[in-house]
Protein backbone atom coordinates (compact mmCIF):
# COMPACT_ATOMS: atom_id res chain seq x y z
CA UNK A 1 0.00 0.00 0.00
CA UNK A 2 1.39 3.51 -1.13
CA UNK A 3 1.12 6.12 1.38
CA UNK A 4 0.14 10.06 0.48
CA UNK A 5 2.79 12.27 2.03
CA UNK A 6 -0.45 14.10 3.40
CA UNK A 7 -1.40 11.03 5.33
CA UNK A 8 2.16 10.57 7.02
CA UNK A 9 3.64 14.21 7.26
CA UNK A 10 0.97 14.27 10.27
CA UNK A 11 3.52 11.32 11.97
CA UNK A 12 6.42 13.03 12.03
CA UNK A 13 5.87 14.01 15.49
CA UNK A 14 4.87 10.87 17.01
CA UNK A 15 7.81 8.83 15.26
CA UNK A 16 10.38 11.21 17.13
CA UNK A 17 8.63 10.89 20.38
CA UNK A 18 8.48 7.01 19.21
CA UNK A 19 4.34 6.38 19.41
CA UNK A 20 4.35 4.92 16.35
CA UNK A 21 2.97 1.00 16.31
CA UNK A 22 5.88 -1.11 14.04
CA UNK A 23 3.63 -0.94 11.00
CA UNK A 24 2.92 2.73 10.97
CA UNK A 25 6.63 3.39 12.02
CA UNK A 26 7.81 1.36 8.91
CA UNK A 27 5.57 3.05 6.75
CA UNK A 28 6.78 6.77 8.17
CA UNK A 29 10.31 5.35 7.92
CA UNK A 30 9.66 4.00 3.69
CA UNK A 31 8.28 7.74 3.50
CA UNK A 32 10.10 9.73 4.75
CA UNK A 33 13.39 7.84 3.00
CA UNK A 34 12.12 9.34 -0.10
CA UNK A 35 10.53 12.80 1.71
CA UNK A 36 13.18 15.49 2.31
CA UNK A 37 10.19 17.18 4.17
CA UNK A 38 9.39 14.27 6.86
CA UNK A 39 12.80 13.70 7.42
CA UNK A 40 13.23 17.64 8.29
CA UNK A 41 10.10 17.03 10.36
CA UNK A 42 10.83 14.09 12.17
CA UNK A 43 14.69 15.20 12.76
CA UNK A 44 13.58 18.62 13.78
CA UNK A 45 11.25 17.39 16.70
CA UNK A 46 13.60 14.43 17.70
CA UNK A 47 16.37 17.45 18.11
CA UNK A 48 13.33 18.90 21.10
CA UNK A 49 13.09 15.49 22.58
CA UNK A 50 16.92 14.99 22.69
CA UNK A 51 17.17 18.40 24.29
CA UNK A 52 14.33 18.26 27.01
CA UNK A 53 15.37 14.84 28.04
CA UNK A 54 19.24 15.91 28.38
CA UNK A 55 18.26 18.98 30.38
CA UNK A 56 15.70 18.09 32.76
CA UNK A 57 15.07 16.29 34.80
CA UNK A 58 12.66 13.51 33.64
CA UNK A 59 9.49 13.68 34.97
CA UNK A 60 6.32 11.52 35.26
CA UNK A 61 2.91 13.21 34.27
CA UNK A 62 0.08 12.80 36.34
CA UNK A 63 -1.92 10.05 36.06
CA UNK A 64 -5.27 11.27 35.07
CA UNK A 65 -3.56 13.20 31.90
CA UNK A 66 -1.92 9.57 30.92
CA UNK A 67 -5.25 7.77 31.41
CA UNK A 68 -6.76 10.35 29.16
CA UNK A 69 -3.97 9.50 26.44
CA UNK A 70 -4.49 5.82 26.67
CA UNK A 71 -8.23 6.71 26.23
CA UNK A 72 -7.64 8.21 23.36
CA UNK A 73 -5.86 5.84 21.88
CA UNK A 74 -7.93 3.09 22.04
CA UNK A 75 -11.04 4.68 21.35
CA UNK A 76 -13.17 7.34 22.90
CA UNK A 77 -12.51 10.16 24.66
CA UNK A 78 -12.94 14.13 25.44
CA UNK A 79 -10.20 16.36 24.52
CA UNK A 80 -11.01 20.32 25.86
CA UNK A 81 -8.92 22.39 23.15
CA UNK A 82 -8.63 26.45 23.21
CA UNK A 83 -12.06 27.56 22.72
CA UNK A 84 -14.05 24.33 21.76
CA UNK A 85 -14.41 20.95 22.74
CA UNK A 86 -14.02 17.74 20.40
CA UNK A 87 -15.45 14.47 20.98
CA UNK A 88 -13.92 11.41 19.08
CA UNK A 89 -15.72 7.95 19.14
CA UNK A 90 -14.73 5.11 17.35
CA UNK A 91 -17.13 3.08 16.04
CA UNK A 92 -18.37 0.98 18.56
CA UNK A 93 -17.06 -2.79 18.32
CA UNK A 94 -15.48 -1.74 14.97
CA UNK A 95 -12.16 -2.09 13.99
CA UNK A 96 -10.13 0.97 14.01
CA UNK A 97 -9.35 1.76 10.37
CA UNK A 98 -5.79 3.50 10.28
CA UNK A 99 -7.39 6.82 9.35
CA UNK A 100 -9.28 6.58 12.24
CA UNK A 101 -6.39 6.19 14.35
CA UNK A 102 -4.54 8.90 12.49
CA UNK A 103 -7.07 11.33 13.37
CA UNK A 104 -7.52 10.14 16.99
CA UNK A 105 -3.51 10.65 17.05
CA UNK A 106 -3.33 13.56 15.59
CA UNK A 107 -5.73 14.88 18.14
CA UNK A 108 -4.06 13.78 21.55
CA UNK A 109 -1.17 14.24 19.90
CA UNK A 110 -0.52 18.08 20.52
CA UNK A 111 -1.79 17.81 24.14
CA UNK A 112 1.01 15.24 24.71
CA UNK A 113 3.44 17.19 22.83
CA UNK A 114 2.51 20.35 24.66
CA UNK A 115 2.46 18.37 28.03
CA UNK A 116 5.98 17.39 27.38
CA UNK A 117 7.05 20.48 26.16
CA UNK A 118 5.44 22.69 29.68
CA UNK A 119 6.99 19.97 31.78
CA UNK A 120 9.81 20.18 30.43
CA UNK A 121 10.32 23.57 30.26
CA UNK A 122 9.12 24.18 34.04
CA UNK A 123 11.30 21.90 35.09
CA UNK A 124 14.35 23.17 33.10
CA UNK A 125 13.03 26.74 34.33
CA UNK A 126 13.13 25.68 38.06
CA UNK A 127 16.63 24.09 37.53
CA UNK A 128 17.94 26.97 35.82
CA UNK A 129 16.79 29.50 38.40
CA UNK A 130 18.26 27.42 41.10
CA UNK A 131 21.43 27.11 39.24
CA UNK A 132 21.07 31.09 38.97
CA UNK A 133 20.52 31.66 42.43
CA UNK A 134 23.55 29.04 43.15
CA UNK A 135 26.27 31.15 41.50
CA UNK A 136 24.56 34.85 42.66
CA UNK A 137 25.32 33.49 46.11
CA UNK A 138 28.89 31.76 44.84
CA UNK A 139 29.65 35.14 43.26
CA UNK A 140 28.70 37.60 46.70
CA UNK A 141 30.83 35.10 48.73
CA UNK A 142 33.62 35.90 46.26
CA UNK A 143 32.88 39.36 46.31
CA UNK A 144 32.77 39.21 49.94
CA UNK A 145 36.28 37.48 50.16
CA UNK A 146 37.57 39.89 47.78
CA UNK A 147 37.09 42.55 49.30
CA UNK A 148 38.17 41.09 53.01
CA UNK A 149 41.56 40.29 51.14
CA UNK A 150 41.79 43.67 49.52
CA UNK A 151 41.24 45.19 52.67
CA UNK A 152 43.75 43.04 54.48
CA UNK A 153 46.17 43.64 52.32
CA UNK A 154 45.43 47.89 52.48
CA UNK A 155 45.81 47.14 55.95
CA UNK A 156 48.84 45.54 56.00
CA UNK A 157 50.18 48.00 53.30
CA UNK A 158 49.40 50.72 56.12
CA UNK A 159 51.07 48.97 58.61
CA UNK A 160 54.32 48.03 56.78
CA UNK A 161 54.53 51.72 55.46
CA UNK A 162 53.82 53.59 58.83
CA UNK A 163 56.42 50.83 60.44
CA UNK A 164 58.76 51.88 57.57
CA UNK A 165 58.24 55.85 58.25
CA UNK A 166 58.41 55.67 61.59
CA UNK A 167 62.19 53.98 61.48
CA UNK A 168 62.97 56.47 58.62
CA UNK A 169 62.40 59.16 61.16
CA UNK A 170 63.93 57.50 64.38
CA UNK A 171 67.33 56.85 61.85
CA UNK A 172 66.94 60.01 60.30
CA UNK A 173 70.70 62.14 60.63
CA UNK A 174 69.07 65.46 61.74
CA UNK A 175 66.38 63.35 64.11
CA UNK A 176 65.73 65.61 67.42
CA UNK A 177 64.18 64.29 70.78
CA UNK A 178 61.52 66.52 72.29
CA UNK A 179 59.97 65.50 75.83
CA UNK A 180 56.90 66.45 77.08
CA UNK A 181 55.63 66.96 80.42
CA UNK A 182 51.83 66.51 81.51
CA UNK A 183 50.49 70.31 82.46
CA UNK A 184 48.53 70.90 85.56
CA UNK A 185 45.25 69.23 83.23
CA UNK A 186 47.26 66.31 83.14
CA UNK A 187 49.89 65.91 85.43
CA UNK A 188 50.51 62.27 84.70
CA UNK A 189 50.55 62.62 81.10
CA UNK A 190 54.24 62.24 79.10
CA UNK A 191 55.03 62.51 75.52
CA UNK A 192 57.99 62.28 73.24
CA UNK A 193 58.44 63.55 69.78
CA UNK A 194 60.82 62.48 67.56
CA UNK A 195 61.31 65.04 64.79
CA UNK A 196 63.18 64.97 61.58
CA UNK A 197 62.69 68.08 59.12
CA UNK A 198 63.26 65.75 56.19
CA UNK A 199 61.30 62.76 57.67
CA UNK A 200 58.70 64.15 60.01
CA UNK A 201 57.56 63.13 63.23
CA UNK A 202 57.00 59.97 65.22
CA UNK A 203 54.68 60.96 68.38
CA UNK A 204 54.05 58.91 71.03
CA UNK A 205 52.06 59.91 74.30
CA UNK A 206 50.67 58.20 77.27
CA UNK A 207 48.46 58.46 80.38
CA UNK A 208 46.49 60.83 78.21
CA UNK A 209 42.89 61.59 80.29
CA UNK A 210 39.87 60.16 77.95
CA UNK A 211 38.68 62.83 75.42
CA UNK A 212 35.27 64.20 76.43
CA UNK A 213 32.93 63.73 73.64
CA UNK A 214 33.11 65.50 70.34
CA UNK A 215 37.01 66.52 71.58
CA UNK A 216 40.46 65.56 70.05
CA UNK A 217 43.62 66.11 71.43
CA UNK A 218 45.73 68.81 69.07
CA UNK A 219 49.75 68.07 68.28
CA UNK A 220 51.27 71.50 67.73
CA UNK A 221 55.14 72.66 66.34
CA UNK A 222 56.11 75.56 68.25
CA UNK A 223 58.20 78.13 66.28
CA UNK A 224 59.31 81.52 67.20
CA UNK A 225 56.73 83.24 65.76
CA UNK A 226 54.03 80.63 64.82
CA UNK A 227 52.14 77.66 65.91
CA UNK A 228 51.24 75.06 63.19
CA UNK A 229 49.38 72.20 63.76
CA UNK A 230 51.08 68.47 63.16
CA UNK A 231 48.39 66.42 63.57
CA UNK A 232 45.52 64.99 65.50
CA UNK A 233 45.94 62.19 68.25
CA UNK A 234 43.05 60.13 69.47
CA UNK A 235 44.37 57.61 72.54
CA UNK A 236 43.39 54.26 73.20
CA UNK A 237 41.83 53.42 76.31
CA UNK A 238 44.78 53.33 78.44
CA UNK A 239 44.94 56.76 77.38
CA UNK A 240 47.96 55.94 75.08
CA UNK A 241 48.59 56.77 71.20
CA UNK A 242 51.67 56.28 68.60
CA UNK A 243 51.25 58.19 65.66
CA UNK A 244 53.82 59.32 62.92
CA UNK A 245 53.22 63.41 60.99
CA UNK A 246 54.46 64.57 58.36
CA UNK A 247 55.69 68.38 58.90
CA UNK A 248 56.56 71.34 56.15
CA UNK A 249 60.57 70.56 55.82
CA UNK A 250 60.88 74.51 55.26
CA UNK A 251 59.66 75.35 58.74
CA UNK A 252 61.81 77.52 61.33
CA UNK A 253 63.72 75.30 63.99
CA UNK A 254 60.67 74.53 66.91
CA UNK A 255 61.39 75.86 69.81
CA UNK A 256 58.66 73.39 71.79
CA UNK A 257 56.05 70.87 70.98
CA UNK A 258 52.69 71.16 72.73
CA UNK A 259 49.40 69.17 73.11
CA UNK A 260 46.21 70.89 73.37
CA UNK A 261 42.20 69.58 73.52
CA UNK A 262 40.63 70.61 70.63
CA UNK A 263 37.34 70.48 68.87
CA UNK A 264 36.93 67.06 66.87
CA UNK A 265 38.24 67.91 63.55
CA UNK A 266 41.02 70.11 64.63
CA UNK A 267 41.69 73.73 64.81
CA UNK A 268 44.08 75.98 62.63
CA UNK A 269 45.30 77.87 65.97
CA UNK A 270 45.49 76.42 69.45
CA UNK A 271 41.91 77.37 71.23
CA UNK A 272 42.18 75.27 74.31
CA UNK A 273 44.08 74.22 77.42
CA UNK A 274 47.56 72.78 77.08
CA UNK A 275 47.63 69.22 78.35
CA UNK A 276 51.30 68.53 77.39
CA UNK A 277 54.40 70.53 76.61
CA UNK A 278 57.99 70.22 75.91
CA UNK A 279 60.99 72.46 75.04
CA UNK A 280 63.53 71.84 72.12
ZN1 LIG B 1 6.48 13.39 3.20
Amino acid sequence: MTETHDQLASLASAYALGALDPEERRSFERHAAECETCTAEARAFSGVVAALATSVPQVAPPPQIRDRVVAAVSGSVTMPAVGTSTVLRAPAGARTSRATRYRSRLEWLPYAALLAVTVGLGGYSLSLRARVSELEVRLADATSRTLLATRATADAQRVALRAQSTVDVLTAPDVARIDLAGQPTAPSARARAMWSRERGMVFTASNLPPLPEGRVYQVWVVTADARISAGLIMPDDAGNSASIFTTPPDIPTPVAVAVTLEPAGGVTQPTGAFYLLGKA
